[in-house]
């Protein structure tokens, strides 16, 4: 019978643990022995490499994070640690991978495809939403979710004191969770690294809705940008003339139970992920585009710029 494992790299999401109860149950489902990888690429250099079955993955459909939890790994850059992670694949009669990670951890797996032929197929797993092949990648709705959360109790004590709140969400240098966050709360000002701003343009009209009666305002920024919250907050109070406080979500976003859309998502992504590798694909990563999955090339996702969607853009010019 074919063995096939499953790793997690790099940032944790949620919806890792529902897509390793899946990987499990669909790899027993397709006659494949379905083995769990812990500690990333770490795991595959110690060989802390075990078979699971389905009592492994019980109870932990509902849990964020990952049961076999993630890591970064310098040793794994290295050819000799490579190696040493295919003897320990070999020991075990592996010659199947499923990776949740994002494009560092495809571009360490694809190496280590070319080198011993293990074959592989990638699922985009990143609350940052900034691989470019893919419209969507795993974890992405329940950062989204919590970070509604903390906008929606934010926005009741900043309407209760006459305050601006800033608000600073992840995503690196792309600002797909603070634009979104931003348009899903009405926000007034959200600003992203992909677009220039100028807080000047603001001022007017920021200090004409205060004479108008507007007693709060919501900034969501992307931690890409020039300024921090704290200095936007300052802004505010220096030069709006509001008390502003300044909020750092910082890992809260990463953690929670994962919504229904990640559940169903990491289902989706691991199903097509081992029909792919029994189909014989050896080196693809598992895409999202217009509501549908395809299977593209390394090359395909990670060398290119990743763009924002020009619909949500526009959709919040008045904001940025
Ligand atoms: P992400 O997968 O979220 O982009 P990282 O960029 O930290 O996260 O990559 C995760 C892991 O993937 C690294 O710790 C390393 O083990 C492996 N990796 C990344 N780039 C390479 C590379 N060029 N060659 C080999 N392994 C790599």
């Amino acid at each position: 019978m074919s063995k096939i494992a499953i790793l997690c790299s790099g940032g944790d999401v949620s919806g890792m643990n529902p897509a390793i109860k899946q990987f499990v149950e669909y790899s027993i489902e397709n006659a494949l022995t379905p083995y769990l990888v812990y500690d990333g690429y770490e795991g595959l250099i110690d060989n802390n490499i075990h078979p699971a079955s389905y009592a492994d993955v019980s109870g932990i459909i509902n849990r964020g994070g990952t049961k076999i939890r993630s890591a970064r790994s310098m040793r794994f850059k290295e050819p000799s640690f490579r190696a040493q992670a295919k003897a320990n694949l070999d020991s075990h009669g592996i010659d199947k991978l499923v990776v949740l990670g994002g494009d560092g951890s495809f571009r360490g797996v694809e190496k280590f495809y070319k080198e011993t032929g293990i074959a592989f197929s990638g699922i985009p797993s990143t609350i940052d939403n900034d691989i470019a092949g893919t419209d969507y990648c795993l974890g992405v709705d329940t950062a989204l979710n919590i970070i509604q959360g903390a906008l929606d109790a934010i926005r009741d004590t900043a309407s209760s004191f006459k305050r601006a709140f800033v608000l600073e969400a992840m995503g690196r240098d792309c600002g797909y969770l603070t634009l979104v966050s931003a348009l899903t709360s009405g926000a007034e000002l959200c600003l992203i690294p992909e677009v220039k701003y100028d807080l000047k343009a603001y001022e007017r009209l920021f200090k004409q809705q205060i004479e108008d009666g507007r007693n709060y305002f919501i900034a969501v920024v992307s931690e890409g940008v020039d300024q921090s919250a704290q200095e936007i907050s300052d802004w505010f109070e220096d030069v709006i003339g509001i008390e502003s406080r300044a909020t750092v979500l910082g890992h809260i976003q990463r953690g929670g139970n994962p919504t229904s859309r990640d559940r169903l998502m990491a289902y989706r992504f691991v199903t097509e992920a081992i029909d792919g590798l029994i189909a014989g694909r050896k080196d693809s990563v598992i895409c999202y585009n217009n509501s549908r999955f395809n299977y593209k090339s390394i090359d395909d996702v990670v060398n290119k710029p990743n763009v924002l969607d020009p619909e949500l853009l526009r959709l919040a010019k008045n904001m940025m």
